[in-house]
């Protein structure tokens, strides 16, 4: 047997315990090793305040330079002038100023108290993970807590050579080499989906032909039915701020938006069978005593046919719960729509991306406006709260395309609930990446910047045909304000069934003082949700 740590470092929003380490640690356990999952965020002040300073706050280049150019980052790599290079690009993009890397700038910036909150809680993070005395040391990755992975890695490393240490999750999945280049400390890397990868990793461990420095990859489960619910005894759900438990479907997606990268990480769509994953929400229920769920797929109804099964398998069984889920707006019909809200569906979270249709087809999305305003209509009318993304700047965009985004809003406002604005970034592996010419980019490939800190996002990209990229939040933000719709940012979304009539009386209170909804109707929308 094996004792093995798994660690989700900050910085993440605590909203949920993290499903991906939660479902390794079961399945490791399945397959006899010890253990122990563990999410250091829930030990980090809220993001909320912080995130809201976020958006009112200037930049300044130079200082912000300075104030993030702390040594424990510069120490990760190489040369100090590269790292300040690296994070001015990033300063210079605000749009990458997302989530939960903004909770360390502006805090970093503000008072310089996170600065000392990390500093201090390194050693204790640090010094957890070793009174355990694991074997092996596995981080999952994502972009935003990516620098204290590594952080914590090294000094675990420096104080006990013999643990290996693994990065695996999202993240990792685009620059391995350039770990394995750069970061001696790291021992492997799991590329891709993790359980068969790590396990076979474990495993070679106990036997000891463990070979280090290295870049593995084992071919995806064909079959995920047989996974183990995933396992949340390490986490106390009173820390987080959903109240919500995560759940897996599916893996992947059926369709191909060009901007999207979602198909390169997981490859192939597959899903649960209804019948296993009503059995892992009664387990789960069981377990934890929640009855609210966030289906964290890339979407609920990449398989139609098996959606509805599941509907109708929670409406036979009289699971009384509540849940979300992000779903494509394709494929969905009225049927569909009120078999999900009998079986306890309440929000849906839309990527739409775009109000015109030129845009539209340019993404790949595979659908029309029409479409879309019916779905969303729909999706109102019967009680689903319908919270949509938007996409700012994709190349090839004009300031025309985005006044038609504004007006589909405005035109669909009654059947809109919340609106979420991102401004486009050129991921890196996406098929516009790979064709540049096609959507009028020019890509500077194998700058320096890359070399040394390999983004998941290309930074040197011009946009020549379209909205240059330096105005491209200046859009997004102008978006927000335009339409005044008091939406809400998606973190804030209560998942839980306690707050969930809160949040819709207190939304749609907003939009009948903003006068999108005639007094009189207001009780009749608000009862529709719940
Ligand atoms: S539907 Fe969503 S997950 Fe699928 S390719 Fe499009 S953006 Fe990506």
């Amino acid at each position: 047997m094996v004792k093995i740590d798994l660690v989700f470092a900050p910085f993440w929003s605590p909203v949920m315990p993290p499903h991906g380490i939660a479902s390794l640690s079961s399945f490791l356990k399945e397959n006899g090793h010890e253990v122990r999952a563990i999410d250091f965020n829930v030990e980090l002040p809220s993001v909320y305040k912080l995130f809201k300073k976020m958006l009112s706050m200037p930049i300044d280049l130079e200082a912000t330079v300075e104030s993030l150019s702390y040594p424990f980052l510069i120490s990760l790599f190489y040369d100090e002038k590269d790292w300040k290079n690296v994070l001015k690009e990033l300063i210079k993009d605000r749009s990458l100023f997302r989530g939960n890397y903004l909770e360390i700038y502006v805090d970093w910036l503000l008072n310089n108290k996170l600065k000392r909150t990390v500093e201090d809680k390194i050693e204790s993070w640090v010094n957890n993970i070793l009174d355990n005395d694991p074997d092996i040391v596995g981080f999952s990755t994502l972009c935003t807590n990516f620098p204290l992975s590594l952080l914590i890695a090294k000094e675990i490393k420096k104080e006990r050579n013999n643990i290996l240490t693994i990065l695996g999750g999202p993240h990792v999945f685009w620059f391995d080499n350039t770990v394995m280049r750069y970061l001696p400390w790291i021992d492997v890397v799991v590329k891709g989906e993790g359980e068969l990868a790590l396990l076979k990793t474990v495993n070679e461990f106990k036997n000891n032909f463990c070979h280090k420095r290295r870049v593995i990859s084992e071919p995806y489960l064909k079959d995920i039915n047989n996974l183990p619910p995933p396992d949340f005894s390490d986490f106390d759900f009173g820390k987080y701020i959903y109240g919500a438990i995560p759940l897996s479907t599916s893996r992947g997606c059926v369709y191909n938006c060009n901007f999207c990268h979602e198909k390169r990480f997981w490859r192939t769509f597959r899903s649960k069978k209804p019948k296993t994953i009503v059995e892992e929400i009664g387990i789960d229920l069981e377990r934890y005593a929640l009855d609210s769920f966030l289906f964290c797929d890339s979407l609920i109804n990449g398989n139609k046919k098996l959606l509805e099964e599941l509907c109708e398998l929670i409406i036979s069984k009289e699971l009384d719960i509540y849940w979300s889920a992000h779903a494509s707006i394709r494929n969905m019909d009225e049927e569909l729509l009120r078999k999900m809200k009998k079986s306890g569906c309440r929000c849906l979270l839309y990527g739409i991306e775009s109000g015109s249709q030129r845009i539209l087809n340019k993404m790949h999305k595979g659908i029309t406006l029409k479409e879309i305003e019916k779905t969303l209509k729909l999706t109102m009318d019967i009680g689903i709260w319908p919270l949509t993304y938007w996409l700012i700047g994709f190349p090839g965009e004009t300031v025309f395309d985005i006044k038609k985004t504004k007006n589909f809003i405005i035109k669909n406002k009654d059947n809109i609930g919340s609106a979420v604005f991102h401004s486009f970034i050129l991921s890196k592996e996406t098929p516009i990446y790979n064709n540049p010419q096609e959507y009028g980019i020019s890509i500077k490939r194998n700058s320096k910047l890359d070399k040394i800190y390999h983004f998941l996002w290309s930074h040197n990209y011009i946009i020549k045909d379209g909205i240059p990229r330096k105005e491209v939040l200046k859009h997004a933000i102008n978006c927000r304000k335009e339409i005044n719709f008091n939406f809400c940012i998606s973190m804030y979304f209560p998942l839980n069934r306690e707050l969930y009539p809160l949040f819709c009386q207190e939304r749609l209170s907003r939009k009948l003082k903003d006068q999108w909804y005639d007094a009189p109707n207001f009780n009749a929308i608000l009862n529709r949700f719940l």
